[in-house]
């Protein structure tokens, strides 16, 4: 029998008619995942939209006045309220229905990787500054006296793409140049060459990969202890404040109709200057529940999509030197309109690999929808489906034979983590300003790519707060022009 990991901790939407009192029957189509094809279109042709009337917090809850509010203590939330903390004098108060890494952070892989990224892709530049602010805090973090491994988890273990196919080794080929192009550090092996760097890894005689030997890999768990650990430093200084077990449930307006604040199950925060909401994939469904009025705030079509991550705890039995990742399965999700094929609940498997600082081994995941993984469309659903981890273990077999031979000790030392990553359909987070309510902010849809993009995301929506203009290009990631 697998195990669960304890991130299972108190789900952060364990009953949604409980959590998202005003569930409207839009919202109900869209988590469903019931149609045959992703009705994107329908949002956007929505009305655009109507300034919120003004709604008056609960008098009898207690309140408390912050400049910045965050909704959603995952990855992107906390360094969100890190980013502001320190590069202004701002001040943060974090509000989540759980406790951090209860959402998707906890189930992440931890890939720090541009290998897996297109060059000229919306994301791409996004993708590159993230990975530097990351570097510069591993760096920062060994200039205090520390070991970054120990505190991130951050191993600079270089990444392997592999592919077994004259296809994909075409691909990858294209692939380290266009790397390389854009200044990054990268390689092609062939299959005699990858023996060398990865022993363990069989790919056949055809096979071959891209190698970019500066790409990491951080701890998500360690990661997030760590910007929790740094964000409190600024409580005795009343810049911080975090309420957990609390779930947002409405944003407050004033009579001027702009955003004030939000209430939670036990109290009001009022936010001078911004209410940011990062939930992670429920999002969506929050923007549509957080007025009482409903179609006012945008449809966000952020989805759901569980992924499964298998830990083989201290797993002396195969040595991985690098971070695997096959790539396979190019489009398996997208047809060339962008529409979304097969989601109802069909999973798709690919095989990633690492060994984290600890010794384990995870399996199980990959980037986003352009790489297939062990990823479904099935609601918030956190159940175990064993075939899906004999899927992953046995797609990783073809790759680590070595794996086939150790089914009993697998069986006996696995844990399972599961997560919903927060999907959008057109494979772009959503960051940015709420056209018609300028304090009310949205950061959510990292998909695959949360903990790699936390960084560059966090900066982004700071700089949007403070009025900094130096900042990266964030029209891709805008909620205009996207969704209304
Ligand atoms: C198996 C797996 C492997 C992955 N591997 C990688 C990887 O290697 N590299 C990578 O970059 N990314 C990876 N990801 C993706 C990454 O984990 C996500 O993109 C990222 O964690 C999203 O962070 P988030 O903060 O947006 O969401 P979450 O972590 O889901 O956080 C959202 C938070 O919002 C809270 N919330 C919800 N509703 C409310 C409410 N009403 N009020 C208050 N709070 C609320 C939730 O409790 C939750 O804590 C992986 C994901 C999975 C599932």
């Amino acid at each position: 029998m697998a195990m669960m990991e304890p991130i299972a901790r108190p789900s952060p939407n364990p009953n949604p008619s409980i959590l998202f009192l005003r569930a409207s029957s839009s919202v109900r189509r869209i988590s469903s995942v019931a149609a045959s094809r992703f009705p994107f279109d329908r949002w956007r042709s929505r009305p655009r939209f109507r300034a919120a009337p003004p709604r008056s917090a609960d008098a009898s809850l207690p309140k408390s006045e912050h400049d910045v509010v965050v909704v959603g203590a995952g990855i992107i939330g906390l360094t969100i309220a890190r980013q502001i903390l320190v590069a202004s004098d701002l001040s943060v108060a974090v509000v989540d229905a759980a406790v951090p890494c209860s959402g998707a952070t906890g189930a992440g892989q931890g890939y720090i990787w541009m290998a897996n990224k297109t060059l000229g892709s919306e994301t791409w530049e996004l993708a590159a500054r993230s990975k530097q602010l990351w570097e510069k805090l591993s760096e920062s973090i060994r200039d205090q006296g520390k070991d970054p491994a120990q505190v991130l988890g951050w191993k600079k273990t270089g990444s392997l793409l592999v592919g077994r196919t004259q296809e994909e080794m075409h691909m990858l080929k294209k692939r380290v140049k266009q790397l390389n192009e854009s200044g990054l550090r990268a390689e092609y092996l062939s299959t005699s060459s990858l023996q060398l760097k990865e022993p363990a890894l069989k790919i056949g005689k055809e096979g071959g990969a891209a190698f970019v030997p500066d790409d990491c890999q951080l701890d998500a768990s360690q990661t997030v202890a760590f910007i929790e650990e740094g964000n409190k430093q600024f409580l005795s200084h009343g810049r911080y404040a975090e309420f957990y077990n609390d779930p947002a449930l409405s944003l407050v307006s004033s009579a001027s109709a702009q955003i004030v604040g939000i209430q939670t199950s036990k109290r009001n925060l009022y936010a001078k200057r911004a209410v940011v909401i990062a939930a992670g994939t429920w999002s969506g469904t929050l923007m549509q529940n957080l007025l009482v009025q409903p179609n006012i705030l945008p449809n966000i079509p952020v989805m759901p999509r569980k992924g499964y991550l298998i830990v083989l705890e201290n797993f002396n039995k195969l040595h991985l030197n690098h971070g695997v990742m096959e790539v396979g399965y190019m489009n398996h999700h997208r047809s060339t309109s962008g529409a979304v094929e097969n989601y109802q609940s069909l999973p798709s498997i690919s095989m990633t690999a690492t060994l984290d600082v600890k010794g384990n081994l995870l399996l199980g995941n990959s980037r986003n929808s352009a790489f297939g993984s062990s990823r479904q469309f099935v609601g918030f659903n956190r159940e175990l489906d064993e075939s899906i981890v004999q899927q992953i273990l046995d797609r990783a077999g073809q790759f680590f034979p070595a794996l086939n031979a150790l089914s009993l000790d697998i069986k006996i030392g696995k844990r399972i983590r599961i997560g919903h990553r927060p999907y959008m359909p057109d494979g772009k987070p959503v960051i940015g300003p709420v056209p018609g309510f300028p304090n009310l902010f949205l950061a959510a849809g990292h998909e695959g790519s949360g903990l790699s993009l936390a960084l560059g995301t966090a900066e982004m929506v700071t700089n949007m707060i403070t009025g900094d203009s130096r900042t990266i290009d964030h029209k891709p990631y805008s909620v205009e022009g996207r969704f209304c």
